[in-house]
């Protein structure tokens, strides 16, 4: 066995390239890299726990790692991009239901080979504690990824009493904790039953904690379950006092915690608001049925427009992704650059499925990190512009958000498009986004519809810049 100063530090040196991964994550243009150098944070951090040990099995681990490598192989190269939310929802369900069988297994661990009541009270509250969050956040993440998967509808779902049920569960799971813990000399229950029914209500509480979460407000919940994750495990780290698993722990947990708060400001809402309102449970759908034509144009005619513009504004959405359209829109960027337009895309930060979802399409696509502007910076100018290409986006460029007291997204900030002089959305119809409300963008006058798929149509528009 390695000396315990030595593997001490190596879990600096993994902290530390974590840390700094994290840092270079935060440019588009250094994040590979820092993805790398995480990697590699990791990597040191997996040999040096291991090394610390006395391993009773390796075979066991060899298994867990080629099952893993496997699968993260497999998910990497097979998932398609529009389904990495989905995939970011179930890592993050997996990080809480492995926290959850740590402290599940640590103190099957206590009661059978040691003495349980020789352990003490920290001990024992960390395990629950463990075992609560993993257990809920396992659950919860489940139920985020069948929303955004559209296996579950993503509307929110509320019964009668729902908030009661979630604070007697809360106050149950509390109560349990202080049986377990403090209180475990004077209660005569047996512990073991004590802690199963802690695994299925805090499993309960997930879902029940979800499920009348739905529309615009998924972006938070996947970003406070990842948070969420994050100390889950981090608490798994005190269980089996693992210091690097403490510290990456912490690590998500608190940038997952700042990922929400920066959610919820770019949504305008409060976090309370987002968990407690039911968003789209359909008491509020808006004013709806608006009045007047949608004004159809074909590929020809959406060309003349853009091909007299001197400003262009790309407005990307999951409709992009959907359609695979990141190269074909990049292209046509520099067919009107080359035609002599000024051209900028701008990013919505809950635009698409998850965060940074379109800059990682779009920074796939080798679209100048420079091109990239945030909606707080061509909101105050965006009447100068000429054409917005809105390929793909809906909810973001919600003018009813600024506009319709009545409407569920009313208060969040959209990029506002309809005041650009014309608007080109490439959608395949008039239907809603994923917060199944009505765009009445789609009814402007300055707004001409380019029905059809958004790689379809760019590739048109492409094809007529080249003659
Ligand atoms: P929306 O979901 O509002 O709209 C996407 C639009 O894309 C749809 O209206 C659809 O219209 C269109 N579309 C789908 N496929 C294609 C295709 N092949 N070609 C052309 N168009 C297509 O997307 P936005 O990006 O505007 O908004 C994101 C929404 O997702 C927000 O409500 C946000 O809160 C939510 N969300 C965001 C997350 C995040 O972290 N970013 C996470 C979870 C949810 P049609 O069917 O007519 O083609």
């Amino acid at each position: 066995m390695i000396n315990d100063t030595i593997i001490n530090l190596l879990y600096i040196l993994a902290a530390i390239l974590f840390i700094f991964g994290l840092k270079l994550l935060g440019n588009a243009q250094k994040a590979r890299k820092g993805n790398f150098i995480s990697a590699m944070g990791m990597l040191v951090a997996i040999v040096a726990a291991l090394v610390s040990h006395d391993v009773l099995q390796w075979q066991w681990i060899a298994i867990g790692m080629i099952a893993g490598a496997i699968v993260g192989a497999l998910a990497a190269r097979l998932v398609a991009m529009t389904a990495m939310p989905e995939m970011v929802a179930l890592f993050n369900g997996f990080g809480g239901a492995a926290s959850l069988l740590v402290g599940w297994s640590e103190y099957h661990r206590y009661v059978t080979v040691g003495d349980f009541m020789a352990v003490s009270v920290p001990s024992l509250l960390i395990i629950i504690v463990t075992i609560f969050i993993g257990g809920a956040t396992f659950t919860g993440s489940i139920i985020a990824w069948g929303k955004l998967s559209e296996k579950l509808p993503s509307k929110a779902i509320q019964y009668r009493g729902q908030q009661l049920v979630n604070v007697l569960l809360l106050t149950f799971l509390l109560g349990t904790t202080v049986l377990f813990g403090p209180l475990r000399e004077f209660v005569s229950i047996d512990s073991y039953w004590l802690v199963i029914i802690t695994i299925v209500l805090s499993c309960f509480l997930g879902i029940s904690f979800v499920i009348p979460i739905g529309g615009g407000d998924m972006p938070v919940v996947i970003s406070l379950l990842n948070s969420f994750s994050g100390m889950a495990a981090c608490a798994a780290g005190f269980v089996i006092t693992n210091n690097v698993l403490i510290v990456a722990g912490a690590l998500v947990g608190s940038s997952g915690i700042i990922l929400t708060n920066i959610m919820c400001k770019s949504m305008n809402r409060k976090l309370t608001n987002v968990l407690f309102s039911g968003f789209g449970s359909g008491k509020g759908k808006g004013s709806g049925g608006f009045q007047g034509e949608a004004n159809p144009v074909s590929v020809e005619d959406a060309y003349i427009m853009l091909e007299a513009a001197s400003s262009v504004l790309i407005v990307p959405g999951y409709g992009m992704a959907v359609a695979q359209a990141q190269h074909a829109i990049q292209e046509l960027a520099t067919q009107l650059e080359e035609n002599g337009s000024e051209v900028n895309f701008a990013i919505h930060p809950v635009a698409g499925r998850m965060p940074g979802h379109m800059n990682v399409l779009l920074a796939e696509a080798n679209v100048p990190y420079e091109q990239l502007k945030e909606m707080d910076d061509v909101n105050p100018t965006i009447e100068s512009v000429d054409v917005v290409i809105v390929i793909g986006a809906n909810d973001v460029v919600n003018p009813a958000a600024r506009t319709d007291e009545e409407s569920p997204i009313y208060g969040m900030p959209v990029i506002d498009v309809d005041k650009a002089n014309t608007v080109i959305v490439m959608k395949r119809s008039l239907n809603p986004g994923f917060a199944g409300i009505d765009n009445p963008l789609f009814f402007n006058d300055n707004t001409r519809m380019l029905f059809g798929d958004a790689k379809q149509t760019t590739q048109g528009l492409v094809a007529e810049f080249k003659g």
